[in-house]
C-alpha cells in the first residue's frame, strides 16, 4: 500500500485521500465530517457502487441480496458482524438485486446471496450461498487483498 489511500465516503460519496497510517484511526470524511467506516455494511445504488468501485483503494466486499430471499436474511447478521472485523482493511457493502437490477445483470448474479470481492476495480473472487461470520472473514483474508 502506498503512503496515501483513497476512500470514498459512504455518506456523501466524496473521495478522501488519507495517510495510510491513519486508516486504523477512525478517519472522518473531509467533506461531511462523518466516519468513513461505521462498522456497518453500506447499501449501494448503481451510482454509489460505481464510484466506490473506481475510487476506493481498499478491497470492496459486496453482498448481492434481495428482500424476499430467506438465506440472504439469515446471512445479514453474519455479514454485518464481518464488517466490524474486516473494516477498515476492506469496505463491506450490500446491493439489493431487486432495486438495482443493472448491477445483478452486469455481474451475472444467478443465485443469492452471492458475495463478490473487488480489488482495484476488478472482481477477484466470488462465493455463492450463505456463510457465517468466520467463513466470510477467512475467505476474504485468504484472497490476500487486505494487507
Ligand atoms: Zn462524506
Amino acid at each position: 500500500m502506498s503512503d496515501f489511500v483513497h476512500l470514498v465516503c459512504p455518506h456523501c460519496q466524496a473521495v478522501n485521500r488519507i495517510p495510510a497510517q491513519r486508516l486504523e484511526q477512525h478517519p472522518n470524511c473531509g467533506k461531511c465530517h462523518q466516519a468513513l467506516f461505521t462498522g456497518h455494511p453500506v447499501e449501494f445504488t448503481q451510482a454509489s457502487f460505481d464510484k466506490h468501485l473506481k475510487h476506493n483503494d481498499v478491497p470492496l466486499l459486496v453482498d448481492f441480496w434481495a428482500p424476499w430471499c430467506g438465506p440472504c436474511k439469515a446471512m445479514a447478521p453474519a455479514f454485518a458482524q464481518a464488517a466490524t472485523i474486516l473494516e477498515p482493511r476492506a469496505r463491506l457493502a450490500k446491493v439489493n438485486t431487486d432495486s438495482e437490477q443493472g448491477l445483478g445483470a452486469r455481474y451475472l448474479i444467478r443465485s443469492i446471496p452471492t458475495l463478490i470481492l473487488f480489488s482495484g476495480g476488478r472482481e477477484v473472487a466470488r462465493q455463492a450461498g450463505s456463510m457465517g461470520t468466520q467463513d466470510i472473514v477467512r475467505w476474504v483474508q485468504s484472497t490476500n487483498t487486505t494487507h
